[in-house]
């Protein structure tokens, strides 16, 4: 096969970063977390000084946006002028004002239009986002749709916050969850749904390691 997409969509804290890159290893592919360019347009906004409840200033804001991204799934390499921003754009500042950036036009014609030419110029890739197999990729070969309860997503982030020493809330975590989800399925453009062709995977009750089996039998029948 001379290229390979596949789309791979879902809400935050399904283990899909991880479960992406593992299978873009496994299918000797790149990868691309779409994620990771809205929160490093956001960051880019924060530090314009722009008005986020504004989204003409917004869009003035990352209308020329110094961004790299890097495709290996091996290495995370993601950059803003220059500077490498991977913790940054992870951080609670970029976390909270991402739904409101992301929600621009023209943030997304912009950022979208670079994933497609990412997309074409790897051959074969995994691409993660929100919106790869309903708006990015319409044609990708596979269609992925990882989801889980907000409870079993919740469970998961405040586990990894603990482990990472960023406190034990519980409560406060399933909150921001689920007002993100919110935020990024009623939103006018382009909001969080599975593609009508998409697999739908259901990872509450499962280890990163079933879902992995899961997903490469997914590929497996449909290329
Ligand atoms: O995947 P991650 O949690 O890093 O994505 C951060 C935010 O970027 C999401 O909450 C969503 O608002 C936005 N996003 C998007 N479209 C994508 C990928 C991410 O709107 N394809």
């Amino acid at each position: 096969m001379s290229s390979l997409i596949v789309a791979m969509d879902g809400p935050s804290g399904t283990g899909k970063s991880t479960v992406s890159k593992r299978l873009a290893r496994r299918l000797g592919a790149a990868y691309l977390d779409t994620g990771a360019m809205y929160r490093v347009a956001t960051l880019h906004a924060l530090r314009a000084g722009a008005d986020l409840t504004d989204p003409a200033a917004i869009a003035a804001a990352t209308a020329s946006l110094p961004w790299s991204i890097g495709t290996d799934p091996e290495v995370e390499d993601i950059r803003l002028a220059g500077e490498d921003v991977r913790e940054i754009i992870r951080g609670g500042e970029v976390t909270g004002a991402v739904s409101a950036v992301s929600a621009v036009p023209a943030v997304r014609r912009a950022l979208v239009a670079a994933q497609q030419r990412i997309g074409r110029d790897a051959g074969h890739i995994v691409v993660e986002g929100r919106d790869i197999g309903t708006v990015v990729f319409p044609d990708a070969d596979v269609k992925i749709y990882l989801t889980a309860s907000a409870e079993a997503r919740a469970q998961r982030r405040n586990r990894q916050n603990i482990a990472e020493g960023r406190g034990d809330d519980y409560e406060a975590v399933l909150a921001a969850v689920q007002r993100r989800d919110h935020l990024d399925s009623t939103r006018a453009v382009s909001p969080l749904r599975a593609a009508d062709d998409a697999v739908v995977v259901d990872t509450s009750d499962m280890d990163i390691d079933e879902v992995i089996a899961a997903l490469a039998a997914v590929v497996a029948e449909q290329t």
